[in-house]
């Protein structure tokens, strides 16, 4: 921590990172920011994690793109090992705004009008703002005149969405993560707060400290186990199986809330049959727990006054993601634990800002606030609001746009503050696509690993740099202010995105992200009740918000739902096996994730000091007794294998890791981990299986 008195002024803001949304204030000197402290803000009570508190000079690396670069000619498109980001000019040469504007819109306009609207696609970013968020998609549904827009939610929480929006008809949370604190007990199943949500995790912890039993359900041990009532480790992928078997337990033995269920649900009785087979002893040798552990945790969560429930990626990064969320909503809906104080649903959102991404629409099938495209009632009222007509077919998601582009559908590609060259499932299948666009424009920080496949790659905004709101994983809408202005040629994203909207034909006159966000207040009306004004007043709101003058609501969904029927609806799930599995060859779990120190695809914290110093190298991390079989030590190499591809990295133990899995984080290009996952989809939510592939290890001597 620095000394305040170094610092010649201080500005609020928001966290960059994830989804808790911390509330921040950037202490400057001289137009840098010289140290971060945590603020009063409703999510974080003045608490950061290392993240937040030192991974905030990344704007600052020697690698920032301080100008629009323009491919030079002859140079081949993709990851060449002796590029230097931070010395762009040898593959690509500076040119004025001007230059780059016009001949980015140039090939995307030249597409369009060539081969029509389905032959560009743009994927925007949940590391933006919400004002960034719905002038990107606007500018596709627009512009492009198609609905191929879509962002990281594909990769994260896509098939929770799909199943809350279908169950219960909303796709946010029911209820703040800081209710866990009135909950009697709460589930936390297929996540890791302590690294994923570190200062979320803080809430869960001083909750358990203070009587709230939590129950912990996941296959590899976390830290958090050490303050759970119950740890239930599973066998990767039965996630189905157990919810069914929890399911069981409660119907079975009267569990369940009638009263509740009439009032509020329609398909309890098809669920009670559905889940009448599937006793604990029947599901338990798949599940890998023991009959009476399930029916000891059905009955802790069941007879508890007050219950939650918290999930993350070991959920919904499924084939069967959809279902597992499915299976978790039945739960809640069983019990009566939704709507009041100390209860509900809570799928912990990753990035900053992905909850409000997705509300802006940045969704291929919906416009802002999950309105289908399909619908046109709907959609001519986002006609009239664009004054302009809308395609009424949906888009393609993330990996349908790769697979597209291999068959030569997609041939352009506008991509805002996303890293698919690193996040997308199959590398090499991803990266092939990305080298056969005709033409890609990228409009980032830095020239990451999918700007070395870019045409043209406009500078943009750090978070620091720009004022804008963001939503985080309470529903709670935040003013994030700049405090260093912008280096160099670089600009804010609104004004880039506007500038090639202009250049496409469209009539646009923003003139700050207050123009926009006003304007996003007509199409969406999750935002009624909170205005910029407002929210530079209070510094949060929660949505939904039934005043001017009065709080949003914290907890939702008490007397009806937002369904056609205002009931909630349960869904029966069928167990099915990952799409992968592992076999005499292939025997060993893969799964991947992220790390406390390193955010997501790693191009910012990677170039933050204090993290990557913590954390510089790439590693996997498997049980004690499975390295010491391969016959090596931590820290030595080792290689890892799919059906579609090899990295080699560092080998770290972990006692909590269960025998036959690995985890390898997917930040590091060097050993990139999504070289060797699964591309398979799950059906509803388009998600891919980044939670299961069979691999196999072997030690090399030679990394
Ligand atoms: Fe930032 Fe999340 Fe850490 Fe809070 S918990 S400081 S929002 S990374």
């Amino acid at each position: 921590r620095g000394d305040s008195a170094c610092a010649d002024r201080k500005v609020d803001s928001v966290c960059p990172y994830c989804g808790v949304g911390c509330q921040l204030t950037y202490h400057v000197k001289q137009d840098r920011i010289v140290f971060v402290e945590g603020r009063n803000g409703p999510s974080n009570e003045n608490r950061l994690c290392v993240k937040g508190r030192f991974g905030f000079d990344y704007p600052n690396h020697p690698s920032r793109l301080t100008v629009p670069l323009i491919r030079r000619e002859g140079v081949p498109k993709g990851l060449d090992p002796d590029f230097d980001p931070a010395k762009p000019f040898s593959h690509f040469r500076a040119a004025s705004w001007d230059e780059a504007l016009d001949l980015a819109a140039a090939g995307l306009r030249r597409l369009r009008d060539t081969h029509g609207p389905d032959a560009l696609a743009g994927f925007g970013s949940a590391k933006c703002s919400n004002e960034e968020a719905w002038l990107f998609q606007k500018l596709v549904r627009t512009g492009f005149r198609s609905n191929h827009v879509d962002h990281c939610t594909r990769l994260c929480h896509a098939s929770s969405v799909a199943a809350l929006i279908e169950c219960i008809g909303s796709g946010a949370v029911t209820a703040s993560f800081m209710q866990a604190q009135q909950a009697d007990v709460v589930i936390l199943t297929g996540c890791n707060p302590t690294v994923n949500h570190p200062v979320a995790a803080t809430y869960f912890k001083q909750a358990a400290k203070r009587g709230t039993k939590l129950i912990v359900l996941d296959p590899r041990g976390i830290t958090m186990g050490a303050y759970a009532h119950r740890m239930v480790r599973f066998t990767p992928g039965s996630d189905v199986s157990l919810f069914n078997a929890m399911l069981n337990v409660i119907v079975t033995e009267q569990l369940y809330d009638e009263d509740y269920i009439a009032a509020h649900t329609e398909g309890f009785e098809a669920l009670k049959a559905h889940v009448a087979p599937m006793t604990p002893e029947a599901m338990s040798p798949a599940c890998g727990v023991a009959a009476e552990e399930i029916r000891d945790i059905a009955r802790l969560y069941a007879k508890a006054e007050r219950a939650m429930i918290f999930w993350g990626m070991g959920i919904s990064q499924h084939t069967h993601g959809t279902d597992n969320a499915r299976g978790l909503i039945s739960l809640a809906l069983a019990t009566g634990h939704i709507g009041r104080p100390g209860t509900g649903l809570h799928p912990l959102r990753g990035q900053n800002n992905v909850q409000g991404a997705s509300d802006a629409g940045l969704i291929p099938m919906v416009f802002p606030d999950y309105q289908p495209v399909g619908n046109a009632q709907i959609r001519a009222a986002f006609e009239e609001l664009w004054n302009t007509p809308l395609h009424d077919k949906p888009g393609l998601t993330v990996v349908e746009i790769m697979h597209a582009i291999h068959a030569g559908t997609i041939r352009g590609m506008y991509i805002q503050g996303e890293n698919p060259a690193m996040s997308d499932p199959d590398l090499a299948h991803a990266r092939g696509a990305l080298a056969m666009l005709e033409h890609l424009v990228v409009q980032d920080l830095f020239v990451t690993e999918t700007a070395q496949f870019a045409d043209v790659i406009l500078p943009a905004s750090a978070w620091a740099e720009k004022d804008g709101t963001v939503t985080n994983t309470n529903r709670q809408v935040q003013m994030g202010r700049a405090a260093v202005p912008l280096p160099g040629d670089a600009r804010p994203d609104w004004w880039i995105i506007q500038e090639i909207a202009r250049r496409l034909g469209l009539d646009w006159h923003y003139t700050h992200p207050r123009d926009v966000f006003a304007e996003m207040k007509r199409g969406m009306h999750s935002l009624d009740h909170i205005s910029w004004e407002r929210l530079d007043a209070e510094q949060s709101v929660t949505y939904p918000c039934p005043a001017d003058d009065a709080p949003g609501l914290d907890v939702v969904f008490g007397d009806r739902f937002p369904t056609a029927s205002g009931r909630a609806r349960f869904r029966p799930t069928v167990p099915l096996p990952p799409d992968e599995p592992i076999d005499d060859a292939w025997p060993t779990v893969l799964i991947t994730g992220r790390q406390l120190e390193h955010w997501h695809t790693g191009s910012m914290t990677r170039r933050a000091a204090v993290l990557d110093a913590l954390e510089p190298a790439a590693v996997a991390t498997l049980a004690p007794g499975e390295l010491a079989r391969l016959g090596l030590e931590p820290g030595e190499p080792l290689a890892i294998e799919t059906r579609r591809g090899s990295i080699t990295l560092t080998a770290r133990t972990d006692p909590l890791m269960p025998e036959g899995m690995v985890f390898v984080p997917f930040c590091y290009v060097e050993a990139a981990a999504n070289m060797l996952t699964n591309p398979a989809l799950d059906p509803y939510g388009k998600i891919p299986e980044f939670k299961y592939a069979a691999c196999r290890l072997s030690a090399c001597k030679s990394a």
